[in-house]
């Protein structure tokens, strides 16, 4: 195997040059005007090494990719009680599906389609107005990627707010159901604001390092979350992280995952590394084209997969 430095290289140069990029989102105004010659990736290693490719450090709407770290919060404030408002089951439906909804009385597949992340909101809620919600999810995040120049896009989480009539549906239809506790308005003010995340392929790989290393930053040895969580962050973002695309990401990359409609994608290969990859142009599930195929790329030039062999089991 080729040294990962010469991969991600190489990976980079591929995607420099692809045709087929995708679509950018539209429905979310800002989204529409980024250019979908834009292509990054940062792998993060066990031992901190970073690798680096494309725009790399060029910060990005991290949209659903947010639903990882406010999970993660509410699951730190509610445990288990989390899953009597919400499924740990794959959709099959598109990110912003309301059908399964009315069958399922009001409880969401799981906490990474729209609905399931809009309830993780109201139980962060808990923790105060939604000014200090949102604050406890950005100094998450900080902390996680131990930078705290990451910042929430105004303009983006305004132009969800203002547009976001899907969303506005999800939740009165759960309200309806008696599955959120707060007020709509303050549930969907603290999604669309942790959608409306800013960061860099890198500062992102470093974020996801816990999901990688047994609920631990490997730097410092610092524990977010117990092995068990972690692992079971990773079980729900390998069968739910690319919403109706999700079994198809695991058939062709084999790696927990999770999508964002920026284009942005956070992986991870338990025990070895954390990466970020993003194109803004999606497919039409709305995945990020070119972020699918580099980590496709990266799997079968390392041979990373949960599916491994491990010689050492
Ligand atoms: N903020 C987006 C929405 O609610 C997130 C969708 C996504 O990234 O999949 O529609």
């Amino acid at each position: 195997m080729a040294d990962i430095g010469t991969i991600v290289a190489e990976i980079t140069a591929e995607m420099r040059g692809a045709t087929e990029r995708g679509r950018v989102a539209d429905y979310i105004p800002p989204l529409a005007c980024v250019s979908r010659d834009r292509f990054g990736i940062a792998v993060v290693m066990a031992d901190g090494t970073l690798h680096l490719g494309g725009n790399a450090e060029e910060p990005f709407s991290i949209q659903s990719v947010s639903k990882v770290f406010s999970l993660t919060l509410a699951l730190g404030m509610v445990g288990d009680a989390l899953w009597s408002r919400v499924g740990r089951e794959p959709s099959g439906s598109a990110f912003n599906s309301i059908v399964q909804l009315e069958t399922e009385h009001g409880i969401p597949r799981n906490p990474f389609i729209n609905a399931g992340a809009i309830v993780v909101a109201d139980v962060l809620l808990a923790s105060g107005t939604p000014a200090e919600a949102i604050a406890g999810v950005l100094r998450f995040v900080r902390s996680l990627a131990g930078d705290e120049t990451i910042t929430i896009d105004a303009r983006v989480a305004a132009a969800e707010q203002a547009t976001g009539y899907r969303n506005m549906a999800l939740a009165n239809y759960m309200r309806a159901f008696g599955n959120l506790q707060h007020p709509v308005e303050q549930a969907l003010g603290v999604y669309f604001h942790q959608c409306a995340l800013a960061m860099s392929c890198r500062q992102l790989a470093m974020a996801g390092r816990y999901l990688a290393h047994d609920g631990r930053d490997p730097a410092t040895g610092r524990c977010i979350v117990t092995p068990q969580r972690a692992r079971r962050i990773a079980a729900l973002m390998m069968l739910c992280g690319h919403y109706d695309n999700s079994g198809e990401f695991a058939f062709r990359v084999g790696l927990p995952g999770k999508s964002g409609v920026g284009g942005g994608i956070l992986a991870v290969v338990p025990g070895t590394a954390s990466i970020a990859v993003w194109s803004p142009g999606l497919t039409p599930k709305g995945n990020s084209q070119l972020g699918a195929l580099a980590l496709e790329r990266l799997a079968a030039a390392t041979g990373w997969s949960v599916f491994e062999a491990c010689s050492g089991l």
